[in-house]
């Protein structure tokens, strides 16, 4: 048999044929070789998927897609140390029209795939809308044109007096024409033109088109603004960049209010003047019609990708983009891959939010992606925050990152003074109560006053926890090792990790006596409070739970807008981002939500989330206060953001992450080891933290193997979970020691596995 097959082996080599290089929607770095066949040879193209046989056997055990990443002669494939060309399975078909990504894109996921170590098919997989691979929106239509014998016929006077006014519409259309435009051009049926066709005087020529038409929004009456000597000169840097055609990451930090967007809108105006485009990624929670409609107004054509669209809509927003159509591109995360042509430059908004991680494979941050993609194309990055991560202010420091800074507000405003309450002796908050009294007299004073209010919690639900007062014990998620959260408008208890809700049981479940009792406040009790309190002031409520419906978070903030709700309560929804120039007061109820948790970025997010909700006040000349709730006002990320003060907060904690060896310093990869038996989950965790360190050593890797340990939730969806972590100061290092050892541990079976790059969550 061997005989045979390198006998037909060799036939197929002397026909100077091409094999193709096919990466598969699996955790898999290296791509398979197939075989061409020659009626696939004019179609087959890198960045088109095609259907290949997958698994034992000559013909493969399954079909599969994948991509092509590249295709070049047998000759080449036949030279490599360890080809079995006589083995090559066929490729069976293949599918799009055009290549889906172009060769920059299959470089930039095959860079995601080597550097957060999954397979360079999943990331293609994912990067690429499902609506495009579809072709969401589009239809193959047929049109008509005239063939030489229907000139000639025409012209010889044969044919009837319809077909004749047919003939002529379609010559004079000068392209391939609808029948229906015939018809009515003619004054006939469509049944004309079919038998013009028959006839052999016109023939048919299918196109694809597209079928989804947008609403143009019109561009709104826009007042230019002078920009402030640090605008200017943070845009005069930007714009020396931008016109050397280099690439550079530059931090733009600049005070909640200090106008950032402004100098975006600049920086592009720029670029889109050398016919470039740009791509804006802001927080999917900051995809407002407010955002969007700053960049409608001073850009023509501006596609905003969000995740409510449809798949046509998004294919159709990916073609545009692509052929050059659109010259600004706002979205969240995903933007990242917008197929821009002329790529001119990047913008990162509000780059410390955790959301341009992605929490599934591929766990990209787009910071990073953005960071390669611009360094390939010779253009800028602009990262922007009120209070950049530590990672890219010590990027500034090291001078890999340019720093501007924008250190004073807009209109010579102040940035709001903070008063940070101690609730430890407040007696209302002793009784019960999430409003102390510092902080209600000031709300009251602040309506009395005309102005609005702005009231932050982190806590979703009515109570936080369902505790027995007999055992302490809190009720739990019989899936999950966390405790349920009260949601009294359901009369359901919830768990916030995955969907499973229950009724109160009379009795605890742990003790059996009837003792249990809701405890803490969350932002649903929050609400009752406020409305007993103020009965007279308009209330909104802003979270995940209250906003289910799509709109609903448009509607409230219009609202609010115009004066008619004087007091906004809610979640991390309404911390970031607004602009409300009549808000005199904001409230941090709870400062200490995320403190405790353990994590090395606790205190990073207690001061990035206070900074952020106290920037939505003081944003005119009305003036406004912020009132910071804490039972640990001593705590330095509480008081450093209490009192503006970021260097001082950046200092005190890169100097701890030192101490700790944790990033910026040292890079992390955490794998999570999960299955449903723990003991198995644990065993496991055991023999590759092993299998890592063995291997380390022997290969001399400065890489140091962190646990393993049971994740601070310990079970999730009934998974048991451990984890790792591997610390190197060299990424590449931790890369090159997981890709060795990795074979040695297949995914599947019961215990499963994730592997996260730079881990956000610890
Ligand atoms: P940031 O994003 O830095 O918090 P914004 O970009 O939201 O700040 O700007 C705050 C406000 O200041 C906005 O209402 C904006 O229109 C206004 N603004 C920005 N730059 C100027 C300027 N040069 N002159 C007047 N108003 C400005
Ligand atoms: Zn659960």
């Amino acid at each position: 048999i061997a005989a045979g097959a390198a006998m037909a082996w060799e036939i197929a080599a002397a026909e100077d044929r091409v094999v193709a290089d096919v990466v598969l929607n699996k955790p898999l770095m290296d791509a398979y070789t197939y075989l061409v066949p020659e009626n696939l040879r004019d179609e087959i193209a890198p960045g088109r998927r095609v259907r290949v046989p997958f698994g034992r056997g000559p013909r493969g055990g399954r079909s599969e897609t994948g991509f092509v990443v590249a295709v070049r002669p047998v000759e080449e494939y036949a030279n490599e140390r360890g080809s079995k060309p006589e083995r090559l399975k066929t490729i069976d078909r293949v599918l799009d029209e055009a290549p889906l990504v172009d060769a920059k894109m299959l470089e930039l996921s095959r860079w995601i795939a080597e550097y957060y170590l999954c397979g360079w098919g999943q990331v293609l997989s994912s990067v690429v809308p499902a609506g495009v691979k579809r072709n969401a929106g589009t239809r193959e239509l047929v049109f008509y044109r005239p063939t030489e014998t229907g000139r000639a016929a025409l012209d010889a006077g044969s044919l009837t007096k319809k077909q004749r006014a047919a003939m002529a519409a379609i010559i004079d259309a000068g392209e391939p024409v609808r029948a229906d435009y015939v018809a009515s051009k003619a004054d006939c049926g469509v049944g004309v033109v079919t038998s013009l066709k028959h006839k052999g005087f016109a023939e048919q020529v299918r196109k694809r088109t597209d079928v989804t038409e947008f609403d143009d929004v019109a561009i709104e009456p826009w007042e230019e603004l002078v920009a402030t000597d640090e605008q200017q000169a943070a845009l005069d840097t930007i714009l020396a960049a931008l016109r050397g055609q280099e690439y550079a990451t530059f931090l733009l930090h600049g005070v909640t209010g200090s106008g950032k967007t402004e100098v975006y809108i600049r920086a592009i105006k720029e670029v889109v003047e050398y016919g470039r485009q740009a791509i804006v990624l802001v927080p999917e929670i900051a995809l407002t019609p407010q955002t969007i409609r700053r960049f409608r107004q001073r850009f023509e054509r501006v596609a905003v990708l969000h995740s409510h669209l449809s798949d046509a809509e998004r294919s159709k927003h990916w073609r545009d983009i692509a052929a050059g159509r659109v010259e600004v591109v706002v979205g969240a995360r995903s933007a990242i891959f917008a197929p821009c042509q002329h790529l001119g430059l990047v913008i990162i908004d509000e780059e410390h939010e955790s959301t341009f991680k992605q929490d599934s494979v591929p766990r990209y941050h787009a910071r990073e992606v953005a960071e390669k993609r611009c360094r390939e194309a010779g253009v800028p990055l602009i990262l922007g925050s009120a209070t950049p991560t530590l990672e890219s202010w010590h990027a500034a420091q090291e001078g890999r990152y340019r720093l501007l800074s924008l250190l004073r507000r807009v209109g010579k405003l102040p940035l709001p003074p903070v008063v940070t309450v101690d609730v430890r002796n407040d007696p209302q908050v002793r009784k019960g109560r999430a409003i102390g009294r510092q902080l209600s007299n000031a709300v009251k004073a602040a309506i009395e006053d005309g102005g609005q209010v702005i009231l932050f919690l982190n806590l979703r639900g009515f109570s936080p926890a369902v505790w027995c007062r007999a055992c302490g014990a809190s009720l739990m998620c019989p899936d999950c090792d966390v405790s349920l959260t009260w949601h009294r408008d359901k009369g359901r208890a919830v768990c916030h990790s995955c969907a499973h809700e229950q009724t109160v049981p009379r009795a605890c479940p742990g003790c059996g006596a009837h003792e249990l009792k809701y405890v803490g406040v969350g932002t649903q009790k929050l609400e009752e409070e406020v409305k007993q309190v103020f009965p007279d002031a308009t209330i909104a409520r802003m979270d995940s739970d209250s906003m289910r419906k799509p709109g609903s978070h448009d509607e409230v903030l219009t609202r609010f807008r115009h004066s008619e709700i004087d007091i906004l309560l809610g979640t991390q929804m309404i911390a970031k981002g607004l602009d409300f120039p009549n808000v005199t007061l904001v409230g941090v109820v709870d400062a200490d939500t995320q403190l405790h948790q353990p994590d090395p970025r606790a205190g990073e997010r207690t001061f990035q989330l206070i900074a952020q909700v106290a920037g939505r006040t003081g944003r005119s000349s009305r003036g406004g206060r912020v009132y910071v709730q804490s039972s640990n006002p001593a705590e330095p990320a509480i008081r450093r953001a209490a009192g503006h003060d970021y260097l001082g907060f950046v200092a005190d904690e890169l100097r701890d992450r030192w101490d700790m060896s944790y990033p910026p310093y040292r890079r992390l990869c955490r794998v999570i080891l999960r299955g449903p038996d723990e003991a198995a989950v644990k065993r496991r965790a055991n023999e590759m933290a092993n299998a890592l360190s063995a291997a380390a050593k022997s290969r001399n890797l400065p890489v140091q193997i962190l646990g393993p340990a049971p994740c601070a939730v310990a079970r999730l969806q009934k998974n048991w979970r451990f984890h790792f972590q591997l610390s190197a100061e060299n990424p590449a290092d931790v890369r090159s020691l997981w890709r060795t050892v990795e074979p040695e541990f297949p995914t599947g079976g019961d215990v499963d596995f994730v592997v996260d790059m730079d881990p956000l969550n610890m």
